[in-house]
């Protein structure tokens, strides 16, 4: 059985179920243009195994655009994108292998949190036993176990993000995407969530890419930043490269460095 938190050690490796090895994002020089106006002007990123990525920038920089790439619910009109040592260009979302989580919880109202976590499974014709099985894990995992069978009006803001989280990681995908996960919650909760994220992050040790327009959620969550502005990057380094080193005044206006 998975260990859940509560003062226990926290584990490296992945928890759920039928657990395989993690693999990494690779972004070559994207670009998106919708009709004929160009919104990402040639992109290129990295994501290690089981590094923790945030995208930053301001509203409207093309943040959610790349995001919604890697995802596959954009096409992208040039370059490449890569997951685990897979061109995923031409692939359908469901065949990425990855995951994401969006602010709006979009959780299924008629549904118990249990069958909202095993709804994607049921679709893919997994077997009942693994499905409870991996719901099971990762209820423990997010600390749900004891509201399985409530409805999403039954449950508070943050747990919603859990349950949310839960329909994400059942699928144990190479790669987690969120966007703007927290932007609904209030303020308390929103630094809260924040750590519950990273100790996800931590358990699962599972490359996640971050989206949000929130400097601290950055400096706070990140390995690695990706400050984005225009459509481009203007720089890529640890929270303290970039707040000790800022490549220009925009980064260090918008990370807030001294300069
Ligand atoms: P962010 O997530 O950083 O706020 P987005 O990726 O949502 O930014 O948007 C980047 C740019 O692309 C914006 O200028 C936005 O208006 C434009 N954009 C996004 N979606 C579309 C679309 N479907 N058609 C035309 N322009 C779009
Ligand atoms: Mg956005």
């Amino acid at each position: 059985r998975p260990q859940c938190g509560h003062g226990r050690a926290l584990k490296r490796r992945p928890t759920i179920s039928g657990e395989r090895s993690m693999a990494k994002l690779t972004i070559r020089n994207a670009i998106k243009r919708y009709g004929a106006l160009e919104v990402l002007h040639g992109v290129s990123v990295a994501a290690q195994d089981g590094e923790f990525v945030v995208l930053v920038g301001p509203s409207g920089c093309g943040k959610s655009t790349l995001l919604r790439m890697i995802a596959g619910l954009e096409s992208i009109s040039d370059g490449e994108i890569e997951i685990g040592d897979r061109i995923v260009n031409d692939l359908e979302p469901n065949e990425r292998d990855i995951a994401m989580v969006f602010q709006s919880y979009a959780l299924y109202p008629h549904m118990t949190v249990r069958d909202n976590m095993a709804f994607s499974l049921k679709l893919a014709r997994r077997s009942r036993q693994e499905i409870e099985q991996k719901v099971n894990d990762a209820a423990a995992i997010l600390d749900l176990t004891a509201l399985l069978d409530r409805y999403p009006r039954q449950l508070s803001g943050g747990q919603r993000q859990r349950v949310a989280m839960g329909r994400a990681i059942v699928r144990n995908p190479a790669v987690f995407l969120f966007d703007e996960p927290l932007s609904n919650l209030d303020a308390k909760l929103r630094v809260q969530m924040r750590t519950e994220i990273k100790t996800l992050h931590q358990r699962l040790g599972t490359t996640m890419v971050y989206v949000t327009h929130d400097q601290m959620e950055a400096m706070t969550m990140a390995d690695r930043i990706v400050v984005m502005r225009g459509g481009h990057i203007e720089q890529i380094g640890s929270p303290h490269e970039i707040y000790d080193a800022p490549a220009n005044s925009f980064v260090a206006g918008f990370i807030g460095s001294p300069s």
